[in-house]
């Protein structure tokens, strides 16, 4: 499932580049362009869903697969041992601004919480 407007859905197809760090079969993940750590990758499945609680309803192994993508991503970056932390923003007061579901990976620095 694809949607022709979605940024994230044209990055699987190619349309536009993207640093891609590491893929599977039903996942992509490539490096944010506006990093917030020293490691910043966003893992996404390549099915389009809008959000987290949308694909966990229709697809609950794929997110799964997320997760265990972006745990991939930590151990290739070299932050699993110094600690990392998986973000999934939805919605507007969590500002979300690409509804194509992403986990960020964001480590390489001590961040602070809670989050502003
Ligand atoms: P969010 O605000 O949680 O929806 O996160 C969307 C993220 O996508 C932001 O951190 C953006 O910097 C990032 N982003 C937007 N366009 C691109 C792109 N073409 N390639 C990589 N990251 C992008």
């Amino acid at each position: 499932m694809t949607e022709p407007d979605c940024l994230f859905c044209k990055i699987v197809a190619g349309d536009i580049p993207a640093d891609v760090v590491h893929e599977t079969a039903a996942t992509l993940a490539f490096r944010d362009l506006q990093p917030q750590a020293p490691v910043h990758v966003l893992v996404i499945p390549k099915q389009h869903q809008p959000t987290a609680g949308a694909l966990v309803q229709t697809d609950p192994t794929v997110l799964a697969e997320v997760i265990a993508a972006a745990r991939d991503v930590a151990v290739s970056e070299g932050v699993s041992d110094s600690g990392y932390r998986l973000v999934i923003n939805t919605g507007a007061d969590a500002h979300q601004s690409v509804f194509h579901v992403h986990v960020h990976v964001l480590g390489g620095r001590a961040m602070g919480w809670p989050p502003g």
